[in-house]
């Protein structure tokens, strides 16, 4: 902590204090990511559209990256090579809770799941169309010349038993519960979310922390489509705290105080206790935010005290949805396309209800299939040393 006059000492401590870096050791080694193998690549045609692109059969992440950086995207059509399809052409919306398998809008470049659900398809297409950042919908105009760059990641199935380990790297802003959380704290916090996350068999570790200087605001306004704003507060974690290592497979934490996200297109204004920036996360260049972010809710927390009560739910769930879950019964009651889940679920849009507990057997696959989980070499896994 920095010097501060001992008369402000004790109702001003986060203000004095200067930005914090907790390395905390590993205690469970790594596997090596499946390597990428790359798809292929397409300018966007004059109906929006790239592709298509052939996948052989499996599991897989399609990783994509677009030439503009600022431009968004999302998987049009896929369709079986025996003509089953399984997301038909259209302008269906940030997530597309109408199509068999769920797709999920990206900025610039990321993963898309193929499947979205637990199982393994037969060769299939994609083919991918830009997007309006903010509404999903159709990009109207066509920018021209736009280009994408597929590749693959195999998601293999994780070894039935076997513990897994998701490192997060929080970046908090000054005032908020996870800046504030004394270590004590964080282990309980950790604890409690691996709970929440034990059906898939899944250990939360806070890996590393950078508390921002007290000069970041606590209130962050997220504009729907675009995560500028959680990109910047990265890029001063990488000034304030040296040696901060937030990239992949960590997954980023954002913790703030207070969170509001704006739809300008719908006209709507919200402050979520928690975000994730694309279904699933990973994969995203430094200029574009991908993690999930924790609110306090706007509440102010004292130092070292407990989470808020809503954390410990809301962190799970939004690591569900990082992780390649969508919501297994939405708020307007549709369900997802997993045939195991119900509203007794994690996955609940409204996470912080009593009965929204647990992860069914295929969303434990999903989730488990990730590369951002981290095995343990005895488990027959590969490090790569870190
Ligand atoms: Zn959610």
């Amino acid at each position: 902590m920095a010097r501060c006059p001992l008369a402000l000492a004790l109702v001003a401590l986060a203000s004095c204090e200067t930005p914090s870096y907790t390395a905390i050791p590993d205690v469970v080694t790594c596997r090596a990511m499946t390597p990428l193998v790359p798809v292929g690549a397409s300018v966007f045609g004059d109906d929006g559209r790239a592709g298509p692109f052939a996948l052989p059969a499996g599991a897989h992440l399609l990783a994509v990256t677009l030439s503009d950086p600022s431009r968004c995207v999302q998987v049009d059509a896929l369709t079986l090579d025996d003509g089953t399809a399984l997301v038909t052409p259209g302008d269906f919306g940030p997530t597309c809770v109408r199509c068999f398998q769920r797709v999920s809008v990206m900025q610039g470049a990321g993963w898309f799941a193929i499947p979205s659900d637990a199982s393994r398809l037969g060769p299939s297409r994609v083919t991918l169309a830009l997007r309006d950042c903010a509404t999903g919908a159709s990009l109207r105009p066509l920018p021209s010349g736009v280009r994408a760059t597929v590749a693959r990641v195999a998601l293999d199935d994780a070894t039935p038993g076997a513990t897994g380990a998701l490192d997060l790297a929080v970046i908090a802003t000054p005032s908020s519960w996870l800046a504030r959380a004394d270590d004590a704290s964080l282990r309980r916090f950790e604890r409690d979310v691996s709970a929440e996350l034990a059906d898939a068999a899944l250990r939360v570790r806070v890996v590393a922390r950078c508390v921002l200087p007290p000069s970041v605001a606590d209130e962050v306004t997220v504009q729907a489509g675009e995560g500028a704003t959680l990109a910047d507060l990265t890029a001063r974690a990488a000034s304030a705290c040296r040696g901060f290592e937030a990239s992949a497979p960590r997954i980023t934490v954002w913790g703030v105080r207070c969170l509001t996200v704006r739809n300008a297109t719908l006209g709507e204004t919200t402050s979520p206790e928690g975000f994730t920036t694309h279904v699933p996360g990973g994969g995203a260049t430094s200029s574009v935010a991908d993690g999930v972010v924790l609110s306090d809710g706007c509440f102010a927390i004292p130092p070292g005290t407990e989470a808020p009560p809503h954390a410990v739910r809301v962190m799970a769930h939004e690591l569900g949805h990082y992780l390649g879950l969508y919501h297994s019964v939405e708020a307007d009651g549709r369900a997802d396309v997993l045939d195991d889940t119900d509203a007794s679920n994690l996955m609940n849009a409204r996470p912080t209800e009593a009965m929204a507990r647990g992860l069914s057997r295929q969303q434990a696959t999903i989730v488990r299939r990730h590369p951002a989980v981290r095995w343990s070499a005895v488990d027959g896994g590969v490090c790569e040393g870190r």
